[in-house]
């Protein structure tokens, strides 16, 4: 059982890995989806952002003068470098312009979080029938920004592509020669966001997915906790019943076979004829069945719980009766190697109990002292009366309890199974009993104990 509770308990551990692992993947997968979405959804707002209108006076200028700086070029006045050093300024003061155009389309767009955006030159090349000359390409290390903010590209995403082709005639002097001829341009850009916050977006979009995963993970643990935890108390029950049972047939066994021995013999004649003989054997059959009555009534009464324990509350003057029940006690056990030292307090309080139960709720602690004692055994029994509660001490010099055990002898059938205590007879009703017993007086029990050096029972009871 133990082992099968073991595997349960591994199954379920290594189930809930997997489930974590597939739930955080799909997890995972949902986010890069999202992410997806969201970029391609502001993508999709900003796509046509450039084609207005009010922008188109701001190409043909820098148009113009890309035109004019080639013809420079192609005059060979400048370098190509120059022509990417001009555009570069060029763009720069082009640019506020731009942006205050930009703003204002950006805001008619409804986006409800900040994005950057440029448009850079990816190439500008002249053409040519015979050979192409790249005046520029993006691969360069110096990026032309041709209108928008400036920002690190590396969370950026692409929103679109152009290509521009145009002809262009401008005036070629060779020498003294001037001549009027024309080239060919093509120039391509690309247009690029940064969301800013985006992770933000994204997460917050699966808000409501993270929640509930987490939610439902926790309730999954919760039962399984639950289930494993049922199912320990579960097995527990189940051993404390078999071990009773096992307990009350060993207890029963004994006078159930005297009785079957004695009646034999009542029925033998030479018995029959001798009337000291049938006597002593009647006195037999009488004690075991008493002794089979005292049992049944053990487990019947101390079996009840406080809720079904009707008490016949009585005064009693503390010494007086806590005195009684002592000398009661060393006189059932006089036979035994036991020393009780007895420390009543001497004043005479008034304390309402059931006289029967609470006497024997005492005798089962003290019985165990003997029971679960050393040779020698040492009961101290001491009483006082502390913050308006009348308190009891039972303290023994016996086997004690460990602390494992401690939680749980105040349990129904609950027995301590280690050692050779299997050997000492009990159904593990005692101390069941004694708390019921305490509790239905309004008190409290428990206990602290050292193993193989003492137990002390402290019991407080309030006084009226
Ligand atoms: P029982 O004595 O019939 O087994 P109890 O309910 O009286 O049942 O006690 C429960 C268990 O607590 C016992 O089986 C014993 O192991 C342990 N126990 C009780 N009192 C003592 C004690 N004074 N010293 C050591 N062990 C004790």
């Amino acid at each position: 059982m133990k082992k099968k509770i073991a595997i349960l308990i591994i199954a379920s551990i290594v189930a809930l890995i997997a489930l974590s692992a597939i739930q955080a993947y799909l997890i995972a997968n949902t986010y890069e989806l999202k992410k997806k979405a969201f970029i391609k959804e502001t993508s999709n707002l900003m796509f046509d952002i450039n084609d207005i209108t009010e922008l188109d006076s701001l190409y043909n200028t820098w148009g113009d003068d890309l035109k004019n700086h080639i013809a420079d070029y192609l005059n060979n006045r400048i370098s190509k470098d120059e022509v990417v050093i001009r555009l570069k300024k060029q763009a720069d003061s082009l640019n506020p312009n731009y942006k205050s155009y930009f703003l204002k389309e950006q805001a008619t767009r409804n986006l409800n979080y900040d994005v950057d955006f440029k448009m850079n030159i990816k190439s500008i090349v002249i053409l040519d029938r015979l050979k192409n000359d790249t005046l520029y390409s993006s691969a360069n290390k110096t990026k032309i920004r041709l209108f928008g903010d400036d920002f690190d590209e590396a969370e950026s995403y692409p929103v679109n592509t152009s290509r521009w082709f145009s002809e262009h005639d401008f005036i070629e002097q060779k020498g003294t020669e001037i001549t009027t001829n024309s080239f060919d341009l093509e120039v391509k850009t690309e247009s690029i966001m940064l969301i800013k916050g985006w992770r933000h977006i994204v997460f917050g979009r699966m808000a409501s997915l993270f929640i509930g995963s987490v939610l439902l993970f926790l309730f999954v643990i919760g039962l399984m906790y639950y289930s494993i935890k049922n199912l320990i108390t579960q097995k527990k029950i189940a051993e404390i019943k078999t071990d009773f049972i096992n307990n009350i047939t060993h207890e029963l066994k004994t006078p159930l076979a005297t009785l079957s021995i004695a009646t034999k013999s009542l029925q033998k004649e030479e018995i029959k004829q001798n009337n000291e003989a049938f006597s002593s054997t009647l006195n037999i059959v009488e004690r075991q069945n008493e002794r089979l009555q005292k049992l049944i009534d053990q487990v019947m009464t101390n079996s009840l719980s406080s809720e079904e324990i009707v008490l016949n509350k009585e005064q009693v003057l503390d010494n007086e009766y806590f005195n009684n029940i002592i000398e009661d006690f060393k006189l059932s056990k006089q036979h035994n190697n036991l020393t009780i030292t007895n420390n009543i307090e001497a004043s005479e309080i008034v304390l309402r109990l059931d006289k029967f139960h609470f006497e024997t709720a005492l005798f089962n602690i003290l019985e165990n002292a003997v029971k679960y004692g050393v040779a020698e055994t040492e009961i101290n029994f001491k009483t006082e009366l502390k913050n308006g509660q009348y308190h009891l001490y039972i303290k023994d010099n016996g086997i004690g309890i460990s602390e494992k055990d401690q939680r749980l002898i105040f349990d129904k059938f609950y027995r301590v199974n280690d050692g050779d205590l299997h050997n000492v007879k009990g159904l593990g009703l005692g101390l069941y009993y004694t708390y019921q017993i305490i509790k239905a007086h309004n008190g409290s029990i428990h206990i602290e104990s050292e193993v193989n050096k003492c137990s002390l029972f402290t019991i407080k009871i309030p006084v009226n």
